[in-house]
């Protein structure tokens, strides 16, 4: 039997009404054809290469299954502007894999508020997607431009370099324990946790001012040390981790609970911090953005000789008990 996808209010109806109406006032560099089609048409900015990238949000697994659907749609779509600002890359374009449980057309509402306003803060457009029913999960699709030869990746590290991360590590694991009532704090401090979950800033704009100046980079999604190993293994290095410089917000310095905070900020993942490796002689350009207030970014270790990421804390080895979320 083959099961009609949506009934209520109708598939077709549902998606112009939540998705290609709201679309349809934003005027989007590139797109020749939009939503509607068999497929989008879209003209890539002359002499710019396209930077691709996909992640699916689970409902129970990358987000609470109650959570409001404003907040969902945010997470989904920051969280993929974050692979966009870790490659370097400007927002162009997104498409929109939706399954839903049900077309409950105030969840939908909700969903498309919280999407648009993002879309507009951001600069990128929603050039089409697909809609089925099951289990709640939403697959976002980012596409970006990036100047050929300027994209970051992960594979330019070199002995020496100074290992640098924006802004402050281990709120995303800090705020999904709140969420989860493993941990309290005071009312600023959960306001700044849950915003920092339901809505982390994509560091798009500290990954255009380092891009010229970087060897490698890449988003935090898995946890500082995991993930700092990818740039290892690209780049055939090791690291040390300076555990003492990790940048720490006020929220969860309040915490006063120093092992667990260090944990979360080295392996808790969730974070969208940029990690990126900076040659000796470009430091000082480095240093001079963030003394003028324009880049906030701590050094937190180095690029070392060898294939594994070491941490330290003042000079000495410091064990960690996990060092990434993994899936399987
Ligand atoms: P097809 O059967 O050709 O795959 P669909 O019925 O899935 O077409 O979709 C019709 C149009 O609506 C397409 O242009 C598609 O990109 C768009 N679309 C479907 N679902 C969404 C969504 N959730 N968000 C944005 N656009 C969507
Ligand atoms: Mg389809």
């Amino acid at each position: 039997m083959v099961q009609s996808v949506i009934t209520v209010p109708g598939e077709f109806q549902l998606i112009q009404q939540f998705f290609q109406r709201e679309q349809a006032e934003q005027p989007a560099e590139g797109v020749l054809l939009g939503i509607g089609d068999d497929c989008a048409l879209l003209q890539i900015p002359h002499g710019k290469q396209l930077a691709v990238s996909v992640d699916t949000l689970v409902a129970g697994v990358h987000f609470p299954a109650d959570a409001d659907a404003e907040l969902i749609a945010e997470r989904a779509l920051r969280t993929n502007l974050s692979d966009l600002a870790a490659m370097g890359a400007d927002p162009l374009w997104f498409t929109l894999a939706l399954t839903l449980p049900e077309a409950s057309e105030d969840w939908l509402r909700s969903f498309s508020r919280g999407l648009f306003a993002c879309a507009r803060e951001y600069k990128i457009a929603l050039i089409g997607g697909d809609t089925t029913s099951g289990p709640l999960s939403i697959t976002i699709q980012v596409m970006g431009a990036v100047a050929p030869g300027a994209a970051l990746r992960r594979d330019g590290a070199n002995i020496g370099d100074f290992v640098l991360v924006t802004h402050n590590l281990g709120d995303g694991a800090a705020a999904l324990a709140l969420i989860q009532n493993r941990i309290a704090c005071d009312e600023p401090s959960a306001n700044y946790l849950r915003d920092r979950f339901y809505r982390p800033t994509p560091r798009l704009q500290e990954s255009a001012l380092i891009r010229e100046l970087v060897t490698a980079a890449l988003d935090i999604s898995d946890g500082l040390v995991a993930d700092l190993q990818h740039i290892c293994d690209a780049s055939d290095v090791g690291a040390v981790i300076d555990v003492e410089n990790l940048p720490l917000s006020p929220a969860l310095q309040a915490l006063n609970n120093q092992p667990q905070v260090l944990e979360w900020a080295l392996s808790g993942g969730d974070d969208y911090e940029l990690c990126f490796t900076v040659a000796p002689e470009k430091m000082a350009d480095i240093a001079m953005l963030i003394a003028q207030g324009k880049l906030s970014a701590t050094v937190i270790g180095e690029i070392i000789p060898g294939n594994k990421v070491i941490c330290e804390f003042e000079g000495e080895p410091f064990e960690l008990a996990r060092t990434g979320y993994q899936h399987f």
